[in-house]
């Protein structure tokens, strides 16, 4: 038996948020990160850019090789927890090997949703979530000229379509919705997403999904797809990116309160005591919508996590909230989008477009509620703070959308302060080649 006072399970956003805020606090205490994946900690949104540019793990990586050395972090990578029992405070890990702890974090992320449709096991069928994931896709393209399904137009799906164009692999995006990346775009961003896609050969279908994989008995390779009209696309890749649930399997039986995710409480404390969780695992804050929702990106995460980790090492920390934000630059067009992205009939949308300059943000009681810019997304992160801290816009709302916004339109009781606590691409989260940002703490 293993003995940890902290144990962490993932090692990625997360659970490093968590194990750097454990530190700050308790130079001593011990800390155990478990991970199923091999790796030290690598920048997830990246794998694209190991596929399509051949970035290199080194490159990738989300904190220094010696990281863990010098935070006196033991790791047991490549092992995967595969049993939780709140009450004796054990894990258990595959090997049977069992880990009593004090305090537990589960930052155990997000599972590939994975459509039981014939022909799904055969070889040539992807996720693309991990480093594995992308790893096994260039493997399979070496000295092949491919040709792919990706099925899904959300952000995975258009993550891996610019790798597999990278890699001279035609793609068909097969998207069951009637737009690409709906659920963070609205029609314009995503129609100038998709004009750009299809400049670079890209072909997409949308309001249909594949209903089948073909190939040829003998091989179990992959010859196309057929779609639900029961029209045919030849292939020999299909990527499948229709999506991301919480990765919920260890809470099982434990009665451990789970919605769609992990249900966490403001200092990321599950139902259970001593037992936190944050990242794409839970449904935590969101400030736009004063409600617990899945928010399933990095910088929440990351921030979840600290937050978890203050309060495992007692000292009582809230998590400030997260919301859905994006800012993607694929195939060349800069968009950020965050909040409510989809207006309710009680809000007020401005927007504006100069070309290939678009500006939009959504509006509740004056305050803002969402927004998505394009084409110029360097000003996306003052609109985001005033959408954080509840600023009220009465006054000067319609500056907000104006082609030469700048924090000098506000008045000067809200840019001052903002001046130098403005942290540069607040919404900037990472496409390629950077790393992730990461949010501010505690502000
Ligand atoms: C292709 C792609 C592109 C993305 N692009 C962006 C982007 O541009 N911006 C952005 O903000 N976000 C992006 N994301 C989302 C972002 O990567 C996630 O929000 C973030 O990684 C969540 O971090 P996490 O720590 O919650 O979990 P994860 O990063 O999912 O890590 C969880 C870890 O826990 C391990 N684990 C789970 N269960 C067990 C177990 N039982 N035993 C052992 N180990 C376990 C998993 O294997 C995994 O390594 C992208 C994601 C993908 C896949």
């Amino acid at each position: 038996m293993i003995s940890t006072k902290y144990l962490i399970i993932g090692n990625s956003a997360g659970g490093i948020g968590a194990a750097e805020a454990i530190r700050e606090v308790d130079k001593d205490g011990s800390i155990l990160i478990i991970s199923d994946e091999p790796y030290p900690a690598y920048s997830r949104p990246m794998i694209a850019d190991y596929l399509g540019r051949g970035c290199s793990l080194e490159k990738m990586l989300y904190r220094p090789e010696d990281f863990y050395q010098k935070l006196n972090v033991q790791t047991r990578l490549g092992e995967k927890a595969v049993r939780l029992d709140t009450k004796k405070h054990t894990v258990e890990l595959d090997d049977g090997e069992q880990v009593a702890w004090e305090k537990l974090l589960l930052a155990t992320g997000g599972t590939p949703i994975v459509p039981q449709i014939e022909g799904i096991e055969r070889q040539g069928v992807f996720s693309f979530t991990t480093l594995d994931d992308a790893k096994a896709v260039s493997e399979f393209l070496e000295g092949k000229t491919g040709r792919a399904v990706v099925i899904g137009g959300g952000l995975i799906g258009v993550s891996a379509t610019e790798a597999l164009v990278e890699r001279g692999v035609k793609v068909t995006i097969v998207e069951m919705k009637e737009r690409i990346l709906n659920v963070m775009l609205d029609e314009e961003t995503s129609d100038m997403e998709a004009a750009a896609l299809k400049q670079a050969g890209v072909e997409i279908i949308t309001g249909h999904t594949v209903a089948k994989i073909n190939g040829a008995a003998d091989t179990g390779g992959v010859s196309g797809v057929t779609l639900d009209d029961e029209s045919p696309i030849n292939c020999n890749l299909v990527v499948v990116a229709i999506g991301v649930r919480p990765r919920t399997e260890l809470v099982a039986e434990t009665g451990i309160e789970v919605n769609r995710g992990i249900i966490v409480s403001r200092q990321m404390a599950t139902s259970e005591p001593d037992v936190y969780a944050c990242g794409d695992a839970t449904e935590a804050y969101d400030f736009v919508y004063n409600e617990n929702r899945l928010t399933p990106i990095w910088p929440n995460a990351y921030l979840g996590g600290r937050v978890a980790g203050l309060n495992m090492a007692g000292v009582p920390t809230d998590y400030p909230g997260g919301t859905a934000m994006n800012s993607l630059k694929y195939f060349g067009v800069e968009i950020a989008s965050a909040g409510m992205v989809f207006p309710d009939d009680k809000c007020e949308v401005i927007s504006r477009r100069y070309g290939d300059i678009y500006r939009k943000v959504i509006l509740k009681d004056g305050l803002v509620t969402g927004m998505v810019f394009a084409g110029d997304t360097e000003k996306a992160g003052i609109v985001f703070s005033l959408m954080r801290d509840k600023v009220p816009t009465d006054g000067f709302k319609e500056a907000l959308v104006a082609e030469d916004f700048s924090l000098a339109a506000l008045p000067e009781e809200i840019w001052r302060p903002r001046l130098t606590a403005m942290p540069q691409g607040e919404v900037t989260v990472v496409t390629a080649p950077e790393q992730p940002e990461e949010m501010p703490a505690g502000d």
